[in-house]
């Protein structure tokens, strides 16, 4: 049908139309898919987060950060003066590493936590620590490729590896984090068995979604486990520098140059909206890290990059992580508060030392999944277990992220989700 007849013909709704139209050119072009095409699948966590914006629903499930608390006049009027004084810069294609300042400045960040070697050379900026997971895969994994991960281990990781058709092998984790004598022992296992394992994919701070942390003396142990068998770490850290009280713990990285990848990001400690992040990457794999990623994106965005260097350069971003880290810092007790208040027997939690995440276990007999519609109807949201792992096995666990909530509302949501689970553990 020619469009002004369509146009014409009263008698077909124009939307069933459209998609009968779309049905049938989706079958048309179903077998040009890409294999690893079929893999990829809309996160768990995109789901519930477009549902947790419904007006009047607590939202205990998306990990936002609370930029209320940047400044933001002064973002702004560096944005304004970035376009008007320097915008032929700014607006300009960049180089593909990022710029030499940006970088500079990461090695100062990556100090704070101990990481005193770096060198900006071996600094690749990216689209956010997400980019540098897919860059991590496009340089080291073939299809069939072993990654091991924690169990639970961040659902966006875990959809990068799917795509690039990388199996995901969880690793158990106690109240300590990583077991090492496991790692070791599923290191092993996966060899006998002809697998290619490539690397440990690692939170080792704050873990999303469980906020376990691991233990100081394991760090070094699972490095050495790693670099025995030949297998590379890729350390994922975008909350360490959010620790509530004290010193962050030292990353895995510091003292293991040739051995680790870095990755962190400005997401949680700055704004996630500037898609700006980072890798430290051993000198030895550098370029190749880094004409992977220019690759994909040509060179990471400059007016962006050169905002992050702005605000470095003219705010106290100390003094900002200091209060993301009390603001957190509060909600969190908050949240253990009410759990400590709200939660019926049978229910336990992790107590976490920094981040966005508190991680819920129920009875064994219980699956999260279907108890997200009686949340909802109850107005409360959250993360179901079984999106953080690998397996496709019903999970009894649950994520609830306190960052982007004020006290009162994670008190809210967390009396609204006390029923619902104790329904569950009943049944
Ligand atoms: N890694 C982890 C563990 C995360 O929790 C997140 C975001 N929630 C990311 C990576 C992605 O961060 P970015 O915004 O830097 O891409």
């Amino acid at each position: 049908m020619r469009s002004e007849e369509r146009l014409n013909s009263p008698s077909i709704p124009n939307d069933v139309e459209v998609a009968l139209e779309r049905a049938v050119a989706a079958h048309r072009h179903e077998h040009l898919f890409a294999e690893r095409a079929a893999n990829i699948k809309q996160s768990a966590v995109r789901d519930v987060f477009d549902i947790s914006m419904r007006p009047g629903l607590v939202s205990l499930a998306g990990g936002n950060p609370f930029l209320q608390s940047l400044p933001l006049d002064k973002l702004g009027g560096l944005a304004y003066q970035l376009v008007t004084e320097q915008g032929l810069t700014a607006l300009q294609y960049g180089g593909g590493q990022g710029t030499a300042e940006l970088r500079r400045q990461i090695c100062e960040v990556m100090a704070e936590e101990g990481i005193t070697d770096a060198d900006p050379a071996n600094v690749v900026v990216t689209v956010g620590s997400q980019s540098a997971q897919d860059i991590a895969c496009k340089v080291f994994c073939n299809p069939g490729d072993v990654v091991l991960c924690e169990d639970p281990t961040y659902v966006g990781a875990l959809n990068t590896f799917e795509s690039y058709q990388v199996r995901a092998e969880p690793v158990p984790v106690d109240d300590r984090g990583l077991v090492p004598e496991e790692l070791e022992r599923r290191i092993a296992e996966l060899r006998a068995s002809g697998a290619n394992v490539k690397f440990l994919y690692t939170i080792p701070s704050f873990n999303n979604p469980s906020g376990i942390t691991l233990d100081a003396g394991r760090r070094q142990q699972i490095v050495d486990i790693c670099r025995e068998a030949n297998v590379l770490v890729l350390e994922d850290n975008p909350y360490g520098l959010l620790r509530f009280d004290g010193h962050p713990l030292l990353p895995l990285r510091a003292g293991n140059p040739d051995d680790v990848i870095y990755l962190g990001s400005f997401s949680k400690i700055l704004a996630p909206g500037l898609r700006i992040g980072w890798a430290l990457v051993p000198a030895h794999l550098q370029r190749r890290f880094y004409l992977a990623s220019e690759s994909v994106t040509l060179c990471p965005p400059t007016l962006n990059q050169m905002l992050v260097s702005g605000y470095l350069e003219s705010h106290d971003w100390r003094g900002q992580i200091g209060t993301y880290r009390r603001l957190y810092a509060e909600r969190c007790a908050a949240m253990l508060d009410a759990l400590d208040e709200f939660m019926p027997a049978g229910t336990s939690w992790t107590r976490p030392d920094g981040g966005f995440f508190v991680w819920v276990t129920m009875p064994e007999h219980v699956d999260t999944y279907p108890l997200l519609h009686a949340a909802i109807d109850a107005g409360v949201v959250f993360i179901p277990g079984a999106a953080f792992t690998p397996s496709d096995k019903p999970s009894n666990k649950l994520r609830l992220a306190f960052s982007a909530v004020s006290t009162e509302l994670i008190r809210e949501g967390v009396r609204r989700l006390a029923p619902v689970l104790e329904e569950a553990v009943e049944k």
